[in-house]
């Protein structure tokens, strides 16, 4: 269990980001203290380099992509095969932050997958699983119903079940690097939004609502904002608004941690997926059991200009699928909560140094509604991008030039 409430975390960290020294130099700038910024802000800070962050809004806040306390982990990638070296990069990641702050992160409740034959998804998750040898039980409708008594599945469905897969308490995650990289020397700055970054010379310039820096190297990590950062690619990512619930269940003991699992259905193509009730004071808010629709959602034209209300056809959607297939999981709901996905053309990350500025300029974004678990990952990525002027192998298919 994690060691402090949610609460004294973040006053802890708030604390810690009160008046940040008044330097102007660094040898790295990471725009955006969201989940990528906040890992590669730790990963370089532990490295040495002379780092700032920078973030527009609090740390952590509910504008951008991170929102809602927690965020699914598996390993039997069913996006695709390619995605699994980065993450047992990223679950080696993980148990490491939790050895160093003595906090859990990481919470393996296993993942169960249920949705129909044809579902293609369900064959690359085998694929994932087969080539990288990961643990994944194909279960029958019996010993589904055994081991999963919850769940009212249709009766053709395919159940599988990833024991070593769970969810990642992410607000957390990002006050634990955040407080670890200004144990490290990291500066971070927040409420200080970033109007314009110009690269001379080998220097990059970022100008902020509060002042001028300047660093070797900047690391753009701006999630929903990416395209507004890099103004040659505002036409590249596509925005869209989801919407996140937590409901109360008539029987709320079937449905804590511990009795149930993470899991994922497919339903006439639309994708599912929720979490075990989690307690607020641990893990923050809102209480209750999460439920989410994992498909685009309302296109965004402008991060900033996002409709946050929640209405009945938001929430009814949620409703209809909890109450015929997760039968007294819905009482009342307690909370609506919108979240921004960053979709690249292609639905796959983007990390890679940006063309014309002699590798001194990295970018990292496009994580659409699967990116969080990588976090750990992709901030080492991004750090050893900004020291070697090289990209890793392992993100070698996450390449910008892709898209030319
Ligand atoms: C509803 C929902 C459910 C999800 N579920 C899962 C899941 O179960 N598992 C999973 O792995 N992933 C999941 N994801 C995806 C995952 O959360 C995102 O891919 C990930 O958070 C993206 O990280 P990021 O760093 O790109 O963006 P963010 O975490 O949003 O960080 C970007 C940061 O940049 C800051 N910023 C932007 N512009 C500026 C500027 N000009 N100046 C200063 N700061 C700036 C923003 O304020 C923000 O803090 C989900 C996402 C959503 C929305």
């Amino acid at each position: 269990m994690p060691g402090q409430s949610f609460n004294e975390l973040l006053e802890n960290v708030h604390l810690r980001l009160k008046d940040p020294a008044p330097q102007m130099n660094f040898d790295v700038i990471v725009i955006g203290m969201g989940s990528m910024g906040s890992s590669a802000c730790y990963y370089l800070a532990k490295q040495g380099f002379k780092v700032l962050g920078l973030e527009q809004f609090d740390i952590p806040h509910s504008y951008g992509s991170h929102t809602g306390q927690s965020r699914l982990i598996r390993k039997a990638y069913g996006e695709d095969t390619r995605y699994v070296p980065l993450l047992q990069k990223a679950y080696k990641n993980w148990k490491e932050l939790e050895e160093e702050t003595g906090e859990q992160v990481y919470f393996q409740t296993g993942l169960a997958y249920f949705g129909s034959r044809e579902n293609p998804f369900f064959e690359t998750i085998r694929q994932s699983a087969q080539d990288y040898d990961i643990q994944l039980n194909q279960l029958t409708s019996e010993e589904s119903k055994k081991q999963f008594p919850q769940f009212n599945l249709p009766d053709g469905h395919q159940k599988l079940f990833e024991p070593d897969a769970g969810f990642l308490t992410s607000e957390r995650c990002i006050l634990l690097y955040i407080r670890q990289a200004l144990s490290k020397g990291a500066v971070i700055r927040t409420n200080e939004k970033v109007t314009d970054w110009r690269y001379a010379q080998g220097m990059v310039n970022v100008k902020t609502t509060a002042g001028n820096y300047s660093a070797k190297k900047l690391i753009i990590t701006t999630g929903a904002w990416a395209g507004k950062t890099v103004p040659e690619w505002s036409d590249l990512f596509r925005v869209t608004r989801q919407v996140l619930a937590w409901v109360e269940p008539k029987n709320p003991e079937s449905f804590r941690l511990g009795s149930l699992p993470c899991w994922y259905m497919e339903e006439n193509g639309f994708d599912f997926y929720g979490f075990p009730m989690l307690e607020q004071e641990i893990f923050g808010g809102p209480a209750g059991l999460k439920v989410a629709l994992h498909y685009p959602g309302m296109k965004v034209s402008d991060p900033d200009q996002v409709d946050r209300h929640t209405g009945s056809s938001d929430e009814k959607v949620l409703i209809d699928f909890l109450e015929k297939y997760l039968p007294g999981s819905y009482s009342r709901t307690v909370e609506l909560k919108t979240c921004l996905y960053t979709y690249s053309p292609d639905e796959n990350f983007v990390i890679d140094h940006l063309p014309g500025f002699d590798g001194n300029v990295i970018f990292s974004g496009g994580f659409s509604g699967h990116g969080f678990k990588f976090a750990s990952a992709v901030g080492e990525l991004l750090a050893e991008m900004a020291e070697s002027g090289k990209t890793s192998p392992a993100a070698a298919f996450l390449a910008g030039n892709r898209f030319k």
